[in-house]
């Protein structure tokens, strides 16, 4: 797959990442946690393939209680994704209307600027459906989604794209439930992992996905590419991201259909 990065629709970095460990990342939409780290990031060089997004992580308690509206939205002005930002009601110690209160403002502001969404909904499918419903934005990613059939076909009815993790990769309802066309891929890679494993990662998860919708692995990629294209297209996102993955995501190049793979 030499032609065509492999596309990591959502990961985490750690900020002290110098450029070239970036650069063996692939292509990455790179999310942050809070605003501080968001900061370090729109005032950071550019690595060719990575786009950064601004997010307030609702696990994280003290991003969540520090969250400033104003500060956000400056950022999301100078940065093309908005992420991660979410709910969550299992894990997170921040209270419920805390949470409510970042996610809200993050779907404002997303609405405002057209800004693409990475949402975190773990344990929170239908409040976030809710949330959707009542600011409707142009374009959501729901990242590692665990909904059931009825809100997955409700999530792409409001317009959702689904990045899907490992974890969550072999459950039918990204075969019965989600077009293709809203597909994308994620490792959720970890600050402290190296980023040089991010693409053996998203390969993992393309040939879990090529297998449930039968389709060669190459196409896997293509589509992800393509569908990246689209919401680009649909969110006018280009101008803020790095010409290289722009363009890649504009016009992606085919794949050899002899190209060598992993799996
Ligand atoms: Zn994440």
């Amino acid at each position: 797959m030499d032609h065509l990065p492999s596309l990591d629709a959502h990961a985490h970095f750690d900020p002290h990442r110098t450029p070239d460990e970036l650069r063996d990342a692939g292509a990455v939409l790179a999310m942050t946690l809070s605003l501080d780290e968001a900061a370090g990031r729109a005032r950071g060089e550019r690595a060719p393939l990575i786009a950064w997004g601004v997010g307030c992580h609702p696990r994280k308690v003290e991003a969540q209680v520090k969250f400033d509206p104003n500060r956000f939205g400056a950022l999301a002005e100078r940065l093309p994704i908005i992420g991660e930002v979410g709910l969550d009601t299992r894990w997170s110690r921040v209270p419920l209307d805390v949470q409510l209160r970042t996610f809200r403002t993050a779907l404002q502001v997303a609405a405002k600027l057209s800004r693409p969404v990475s949402i975190h909904s773990y344990s929170a499918t239908r409040l976030v459906l809710d949330e959707l419903r009542r600011t409707p934005v142009p374009v959501t990613i729901l990242h590692w989604w665990t909904g059931n059939a009825t809100e997955t076909r409700e999530a792409v009815a409001l317009g959702c794209y689904f990045s899907v993790h490992s974890a969550v990769a072999r459950r039918s309802i990204f075969r019965t439930a989600v077009p293709p066309e809203r597909i994308l891929v994620e490792s959720d890679h970890g600050w402290a992992d190296p980023p040089a494993a991010i693409p053996c990662r998203v390969e993992w998860v393309e040939h879990l996905l090529s297998v449930q919708l039968g389709r060669p692995h190459r196409e896997v990629r293509e589509l992800v590419w393509r569908n990246l294209g689209a919401l680009v297209r649909e969110t006018g996102i280009a101008p803020l991201l790095p010409p290289r993955l722009a363009e890649s995501a504009i016009t992606p190049p085919a794949i050899p259909p002899d190209a060598p793979s992993l799996f």
